[in-house]
């Protein structure tokens, strides 16, 4: 048994078969092959050794010309490595008489040979990777065109990752993917948020890991803790078959809670929003109580569509949430494309610093139909409900103005053409760069509400990248400079009479539930299965209490202080239930 220690991102826990994608997205399941088509099988396996063969043949040859042969030794030793007898032995027999598929062999089998290597602890262990080489090319030219995508999965199973880019886990099919664990990703990475709003527990920034795992090993992901167990013995696997248990009785004990107010015990009425990447997310929120949706990330339609969405793909998303609601709000964000959302066969233009680059607003104000599009069919669904638009990742008042601009030239246009639309729906800004936060006081004369987004508030903060697991340590929500952005942020907006929201993932941990109320936050929008804890935590304080945490809170100096203070404070809690 291994356990394997990540950063827990989505919560529960899971049970399954693994299905393993490498860092080039290959899937190798455990696989065999018929003893009639043995031989068919064996002249693929030849053919791709070949075909390898020759790629590293041209390689040498190139490098040969170009650096000398001293360069092309390198590839030299690829070539004896893939033609060394007893490996060329071992991959049939695997095929032969193991009836291995010889995908499945030439996986296995060289994973085995890397890991012999990389546990030498000497200058030897670099041919670790020259083996993972030879493997990645033996793999492309024997599954070539037949390359098998996470879309063909077709049973329950628990993905193994390098990486899973935000629109590759947005295409993830929920009815067979029970949870995922990747070797890279950060705490507030969009594969994370993503997870969360599909429901399925996810653990990232594992580490090197994939290698070690085959397709179709039994695993044990646990979301809460942040671990993927490789291997698992018996008695494991018993205990965490209780927890999936408890999981579901706890569940079915906070649905009970669905229809009742989130009402403090001294009688403050909370507004509880929901988060959603999709317009099927919303049937999630609305059966989980929502006051309504308080961020719906629209540039998930893009992640998820080979083709730029047309006004009518947008209208019939927006339009299809509005309805559900059924008077309900919802806050449609504006495109929020960049840094880690991209589409993935669109390669991302070369920015040394995307997260600092053109993205979001700045995206949207620099590609104007695109924009236009987007807020023609978002004035257009404001005819069919309480729809109000956010602008996200605003840092200048400039931004805002020009972007409410252009909001009023598609208004203009539509009324030209006697579309209807809310002439007076409400426009509102995300806080979620300092800029903003320290600005609001001008920013909050314009607009109609304000959301704080403390995903990228921490990050830009803390000057700390949200999806590097490398620096996961330092992307903390408790960080003292992040509390005080959002204090200032909500006491602006109090004292301007404008509503505020926070909608970063902050807001679904129960954690700072009291501290947020404490600052006065009387709207959290948080992801869909993070509504009942949100609730019944909301049911079991007062504000009176609230505000003592948050003055105790604010009034520390550092975030591993804050942290413990908050989970203290939780743990005092009287639970409650709607029973
Ligand atoms: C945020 O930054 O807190 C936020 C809600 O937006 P996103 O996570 O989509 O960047
Ligand atoms: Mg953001």
């Amino acid at each position: 048994m291994l356990k394997l220690q990540g950063i827990a991102v989505s919560p529960g826990v899971t049970i399954g078969e693994a299905l393993v994608l490498d860092s080039e997205g290959f899937r190798i399941p455990r696989r065999f092959v018929e003893r009639s088509a043995v031989d068919t099988e064996l002249a693929r396996l030849a053919h791709a050794v070949a075909e390898t063969s020759r790629e590293v043949e041209r390689n040498r040859d190139a490098i040969r010309t170009e650096l000398g042969e001293q360069y092309a030794a390198i590839f030299q030793a690829h070539l004896a490595m893939l033609h060394d007898q007893r490996l060329q032995q071992e991959l049939q027999s695997a095929v032969r008489d193991r009836n291995w598929w010889p995908e499945y062999a030439v996986s296995r089998t060289l994973r085995r040979y890397a890991k012999v290597f990389q546990n030498l602890d000497n200058h030897i262990s670099q041919r670790a990777h020259d083996i993972y080489d030879i493997e990645k090319s033996l793999l492309r030219n024997l599954l070539g065109q037949r390359r098998e995508t996470l879309a063909a999965v077709s049973q329950p199973v628990i993905v193994l990752a390098h990486n899973l880019t935000p629109s590759e886990t947005a295409n993830l099919d929920r009815r067979f993917v029970k949870g995922f664990a990747t070797e890279l990703g950060g705490p507030g990475s969009h594969t994370a948020i993503v997870a969360e709003g599909l429901g399925i527990p996810a653990v990232v920034g594992v580490g090197p890991f994939v290698a070690d795992v085959s397709g179709g090993e039994p695993v044990i992901l646990d979301g809460n803790q942040g671990l993927i167990i490789l291997q698992p013995d018996e008695e494991t696997i018993a205990q965490y078959r209780l927890e999936e248990e408890s999981a579901r009785h706890t569940a079915a004990r906070l649905d009970r809670l669905r229809d009742l107010p989130a009402e403090t015990t001294d009688g403050v009425r909370i507004q509880i929003m929901g988060n959603i990447e999709f317009p099927s997310e919303v049937e999630q929120c609305i059966s989980r109580g929502c006051d309504g949706v308080g961020l719906y990330r629209t540039e998930f339609l893009y992640l998820t569509s080979r083709l730029e969405p047309t006004e009518e793909d947008h209208f019939e998303a927006y339009s299809s949430v509005v309805k559900a609601l059924g008077g309900k709000p919802v806050v449609i964000r504006t495109l929020d494309l960049g840094a880690d959302k991209m589409r993935t066969e669109t390669k991302p233009e070369e920015e040394r610093n995307p997260c600092l680059g053109l993205r979001s607003i700045r995206l949207s104000l620099r590609q104007l139909p695109m924009f236009r599009t987007q807020l023609r069919a978002v004035l257009r669904a404001s005819a069919l409900g309480d729809v109000r638009v956010m602008f996200p990742l605003v840092s200048t008042i400039v931004e805002l103005r020009q972007a409410r601009m252009v909001l009023a030239d598609v208004m203009e246009d539509l009324a030209e053409h006697g579309i209807a639309f809310n002439p007076k729906m409400p426009v509102g800004m995300m806080v979620e760069t300092p800029a903003a936060a320290v600005m609001l006081d001008a920013f909050i004369k314009e607009v109609d509400f304000v959301s704080v987004g403390t995903n990228d508030l921490i990050q830009y903060t803390l000057a700390v990248d949200r999806g590097n697991k490398e620096v996961a340590e330092l992307y903390n929500a408790c960080d003292p400079a992040v509390l005080r952005l959002l204090r200032r942020s909500l006491d602006v907006a109090a004292a301007a009479g404008v509503p505020a929201n926070v909608c970063g993932q902050m807001s679904g941990s129960v954690m700072f539930t009291q501290l947020l109320l404490g600052m006065g936050l009387r709207q959290l929008s948080v992801p869909a299965s993070a509504i009942p804890e949100v609730k019944q935590v909301c049911r079991s304080v007062s504000v009176a209490d609230c505000r003592l945490i948050a003055e105790n809170a604010l009034a520390m100096d550092g975030a591993r202080e804050v942290k413990s203070y908050l989970r203290d404070q939780l743990r005092r809690l009287p639970v409650q239930t709607g029973a």
